[in-house]
C-alpha cells in the first residue's frame, strides 16, 4: 500500500471514530440529552404518552415507550446524578434521612405518627432505597394475567443493566448460617427469583458500591422528553356526551418558579397519560384531579369528574421491628444480600457498618420514634438487623422502612 492509500485509510478510520457518537442512538447515565430543568419547558406541548413521576415503575415505562413513539416524563424531584456519591453504598441512610428541602427523599409523618420516606427525584425509589433485587413471584406474574415471556424479557433487561450479584462478606455470611441455623430453610443459594427459605440475592449496588437506578436505563434520546422539578398538579379530562365515561386529554404542572406549563396528548386513539406517581402521589393526584369519593372532594372545592370511593382508601405499610445493634469495633459495609424469606411471608434481612455520625442529632430523634425508648449510647457504627413483617403478602420484593405504629 502506498503512502497516499495509507493517510486515506487512517483519515477514513479516524472519521468513522469521531462520527460514531452522533451515529449512535443509545446515550448512558448521567449524560443524557432528554433530561431539562421544567423552566426551560414550552407554556404547552403535545405528546403521544405523558408519563407523571419518572420513579422506579416511570421510568422503564418511559423508556420501553420511547422506543416508538413520543413521551413526556414529568417528575417533580431533580436528578440523582447531581452528587453521585451521595447515593452511594456508605451514605445510604444519611441520604435516606437528609430532612433538607431538596433531599431525594421527602419525610413525612403519618396521622397516626409512623414516621416514613417518598421518593422525590428521578429514579424513584431505587434512588433511596436498600436496592435489594428480585424477581416477583411466580404466581403474582400468573395472576396478573401478564405475559410470562415478556415479563422474563424485561428481567433479563434490567438485570443487564442495574442489577449485580450481592457480595457475601463476613457478616451477610454470619446472617445466611444464622438464617439456616434458626430454621429458615431450604436454603436456596444464589437466586433472584422469589422463593420461600434461605437465598443470596442481587443488588442494584455496583461492586464499587455505587448505586444504579431505574434512572439509567433511559438509552434512545429521540423520542423522549424528560422534565425536572415539574409537579404536576392536575389531569385535564373531557366528557364527550353527557354520563359518558371521562377522558383524559393532558396535564397541569409547575416547575420550579411556580410558573404553570400544560401538556396535552396527541389526538391518537392510542395516547395515554400514565400515573406513576408511587402510591401516594398517583391517589393525591387523582383527588386533586376530581377522581375520588364525593364525599371527601366535594367539601374541598374539588369539582367531581368521577366518583371513584377507592382512591386514596386502605393505604398500608409493612410493619416492621428493627434491631438495632451499636458495635465497639468497625465492621464490614453491607446492605441486604442474605435474606430469609419464610411461609408467613415474614422477610428477614440485615445490613452492617451503615455510618450515622454526620447527622446525629436528626438520627436520634428518629431512633427514639422508632423505638420509643432512650437509646444513651449510640456508636457511630451499627450493626442493623430488620425483622420485616410484611402484611401484604402479595409483595413481590424485600422492602425496607423504618417506622413504627403507635
Ligand atoms: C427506605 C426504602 C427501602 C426500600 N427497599 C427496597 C428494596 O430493597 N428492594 C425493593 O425492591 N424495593 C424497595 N423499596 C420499595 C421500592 O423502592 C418502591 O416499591 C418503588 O420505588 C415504587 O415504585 P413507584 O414507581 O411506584 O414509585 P416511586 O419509585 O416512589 O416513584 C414515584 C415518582 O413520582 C414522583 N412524583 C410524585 N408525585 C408527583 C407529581 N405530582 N408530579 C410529578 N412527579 C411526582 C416522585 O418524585 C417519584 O420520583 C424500598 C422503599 C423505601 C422507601
Amino acid at each position: 500500500m502506498d503512502l497516499g492509500s495509507t493517510r486515506f485509510l487512517k483519515a477514513l478510520l479516524l472519521a468513522v471514530f469521531a462520527l460514531l457518537p452522533y451515529c449512535c442512538l443509545a446515550e448512558t447515565a448521567p449524560n443524557y440529552s432528554f433530561v431539562h430543568e421544567s423552566t426551560t419547558a414550552p407554556p404547552v406541548s403535545y405528546h403521544d404518552y405523558i408519563v407523571v413521576g419518572g420513579g422506579a415503575a416511570g421510568c422503564p415505562l418511559a423508556a420501553t415507550l420511547a422506543e416508538t413513539t413520543n413521551v413526556l416524563v414529568l417528575e417533580r424531584g431533580g436528578s440523582p446524578y447531581r452528587n453521585p456519591g451521595k447515593t452511594d453504598k456508605g451514605n445510604f441512610l444519611l441520604t435516606l434521612l437528609d430532612p433538607s428541602p431538596d433531599s431525594y427523599a421527602q419525610t413525612f409523618i403519618t396521622e397516626d405518627g409512623v414516621y416514613n420516606h417518598r421518593a422525590r427525584v428521578l429514579g424513584g425509589g431505587s434512588v433511596i432505597n436498600v436496592g435489594f433485587y428480585s424477581r416477583a413471584e411466580t404466581e403474582f406474574v400468573k395472576e396478573s394475567g401478564l405475559d410470562e415471556a415478556l415479563v422474563n424479557d424485561a428481567y433479563q433487561w434490567v438485570e443487564n443493566k442495574v442489577v449485580f450479584k450481592a457480595p457475601l462478606l463476613q457478616w451477610q455470611t454470619a446472617v445466611r448460617d444464622g438464617l439456616l441455623e434458626a430454621g429458615v430453610l431450604p436454603y436456596n443459594g444464589f437466586t433472584n427469583e422469589h422463593i420461600n427459605g434461605t437465598k443470596i440475592g442481587s443488588t442494584i449496588f455496583d461492586m464499587n458500591d455505587h448505586r444504579h437506578s431505574a434512572a439509567d436505563l433511559y438509552a434512545d434520546p429521540k423520542n423522549i422528553i424528560v422534565y425536572l422539578h415539574a409537579t404536576v398538579t392536575k389531569i385535564l379530562f373531557t366528557t364527550q356526551t353527557v354520563g359518558s365515561r371521562p377522558r383524559a386529554t393532558g396535564v397541569i404542572y409547575e416547575d420550579a418558579l411556580g410558573v404553570k406549563h400544560t401538556a396535552y396528548l396527541t389526538n391518537d386513539s392510542k395516547s395515554e397519560i400514565i400515573v406513576s406517581a408511587g402510591a401516594i402521589g398517583s391517589s393525591q393526584l387523582l383527588m386533586l384531579s376530581g377522581i375520588g369519593q364525593r364525599s371527601q372532594l366535594e367539601p374541598l372545592g374539588i369539582k367531581l369528574v368521577m366518583d371513584q370511593p377507592m382512591v386514596g382508601q386502605g393505604m398500608a405499610d409493612n410493619t416492621l421491628n428493627g434491631l438495632f445493634i451499636p458495635s465497639p469495633n468497625p465492621v464490614e459495609l453491607s446492605l441486604v444480600s442474605a435474606v430469609g424469606i419464610s411461609l408467613l411471608v415474614n422477610y428477614i434481612e440485615a445490613g452492617s457498618g451503615l455510618n450515622l455520625a454526620p447527622s446525629f442529632g436528626w438520627i436520634s430523634k428518629f431512633l427514639l420514634s422508632i423505638l420509643g425508648q432512650v437509646l444513651h449510647a449510640i456508636s457511630y457504627l451499627f450493626i442493623c438487623v430488620f425483622l420485616v413483617n410484611y402484611i401484604v403478602s402479595h409483595l413481590t420484593f424485600v422492602n425496607f422502612h423504618f417506622g413504627h405504629t403507635k
